[in-house]
């Protein structure tokens, strides 16, 4: 698993699936463009994560909707991780449209893990990194699945797959980030994580 490989937590990682959220809220149905506002996502995000954690563990939040509202920007468009409050949003519909001969799950599985490096502080180290991404096109924090991540992995594009490990440079980095961790985690992934430039404000990483 991504984060037990990656993260390395002490007592291991714990999956907790919630019910579908069927309402934006209650009485409030999706809307039927199926597409979601920053605003509609913060507020289903505030109004689900209700897990408490104790004992020194750390809460990641992942949620999934079916589209995100486009702002204009192009990016962000199929996840985000607002990494500040620990939590990214994965927009399902689009995500599984899938790409080129990729299918929609392995698009799904990418952007997840991709969301999920950045809440944990990547990518912020300027020998390998522009905009809050890897530049190297095999990595899996590379800005998103286009035809220069398929061409630089073609032998995996071929069987239908997208990358799927950090390349040396970003694992060298969460060893980094690792190493200077205090006791709480969270506290060294937002000083970890980078502030974007122009795209969405600070402690946002769009893509
Ligand atoms: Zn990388
Ligand atoms: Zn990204």
């Amino acid at each position: 698993m991504f984060l037990e490989r990656y993260a390395k937590p002490v007592r291991g990682v714990r999956l907790i699936l919630d019910e579908e959220i069927r309402e934006l809220a209650p009485g409030v149905p999706i809307p039927e463009s199926r597409m979601l506002s920053d605003l509609q996502i913060h507020e289903l995000a505030r109004q689900h994560r209700s897990l408490i954690v104790e004992g020194g563990a750390e809460s990641i939040y992942l949620l999934y909707i079916p589209r995100r509202l486009p702002d204009g920007s192009g990016r962000g468009e199929r996840g985000e991780a607002f990494v500040a409050e620990s939590f990214a949003v994965i927009a399902s519909d689009r995500v599984r449209e899938g790409f080129l001969a990729i299918g929609g799950d392995e698009v799904e599985r990418f952007v997840t893990q991709h969301e999920l490096g950045h809440l944990l502080g990547l990518v912020s180290n300027e020998g390998h990194e522009h905009a809050g991404h890897c530049t190297n096109p095999t990595c899996l924090m590379y800005p998103e699945p286009d035809l220069r991540a398929a061409l630089a992995n073609w032998w995996r594009a071929f069987s239908g797959r997208l990358p799927t490990e950090l390349d040396a440079d970003c694992q060298r980095d969460l060893e980094r980030l690792r190493e200077s961790a205090q006791p709480r985690a969270s506290a060294t992934m937002s000083s970890g994580a980078r502030k974007e430039r122009g795209t969405s404000g600070p402690q946002a990483a769009k893509g």
